[in-house]
């Protein structure tokens, strides 16, 4: 392994497939995933507009619900997870998909499960099946695999449960009409020296739109507090030069 991210080729820590930022943006979409959840079963129903007066009637009767919406919602199959031929992503429900990955990372880890039965004896099983503590429930799911994160961005895997939950979180803010949300920030790029640089939520890293310098929080926090003052202080003495000049002309 040559610390490559098998993801976006940036530098990934050793023995590891993702780099952070591609494991901080996995993160952000299962928080994204927990936030999403009611709303989608709030759009479960489709919107069927006003009744019309006057209407001509329909044919057929409308849809009780979103058929888009319940195919991500459904109950589904769990799927093989690696799939060599990678055409098996599209359209998994939303539970079996998280529920999936989470039983896969449960036989890889292969750990035993530890637990006393009724008479306070000590029982030591393999433990096939995950159990998260908020219940089984989406986000039960989430919370158990963002909590498995750094085992996972250490296998070869990676990658495809990296893309299935790209996959699934574009699926879902399509269906909930929501944008991950971004803001201009203030500080002008240390590359172009433009107002070009964007924070994007989800994602690790704050980028220019205009070239490619991409930095953390802490390195634009860095960026930011040693150029501020200065251009601060140009913009306060080109205000002032300003007054002066607007000031002579009127005497
Ligand atoms: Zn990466
Ligand atoms: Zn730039």
């Amino acid at each position: 392994m040559d610390n490559t991210c098998a993801v976006c080729h940036g530098h990934a820590p050793a023995e590891h497939y993702l780099c952070d930022a591609c494991q901080y943006r996995m993160r952000s979409w299962l928080r994204e995933i927990t936030r999403q959840h009611p709303l989608l079963r709030a759009v479960l129903r489709p919107d069927t507009g006003p009744a019309q007066r006057g209407g001509s009637g329909r044919a057929h009767s409308p849809l009780p619900v979103d058929v888009r919406v319940l195919d991500i919602l459904g109950p589904g199959h769990v799927v093989p997870w690696i799939d060599a031929h990678g055409d098996q992503t599209g359209g998994v429900p939303l539970e079996p998909l998280l529920y999936g990955w989470a039983r896969y990372i449960t036989k890889e880890i292969d750990a035993p499960s530890v637990r006393r039965d009724e008479h306070g004896t000590v029982r030591i099983q393999p433990c096939t099946d995950p159990w998260p503590h908020g219940g089984s429930s989406v986000p039960g799911w989430c919370a158990w695999l963002q909590a498995y994160l750094p085992y996972v961005a250490r296998q070869s895997w990676a990658p495809t449960m990296y893309d299935q939950l790209e996959d699934v979180v574009n699926r879902i803010q399509q269906l909930t009409h929501t944008r991950p949300r971004s803001r201009l920030m203030n500080a002008p790029c240390p590359g172009c020296s433009a107002i070009t640089l964007r924070e994007l939520e989800g994602q690790f890293h704050i980028s220019c739109t205009g070239c490619s310098v991409r930095l953390t929080r802490e390195e634009y926090d860095a960026h930011r507090a040693s150029v501020m003052p200065v251009l601060v202080r140009t913009a306060l003495l080109m205000q002032a030069q300003q007054e002066r000049a607007r000031r002579a002309a009127a005497a």
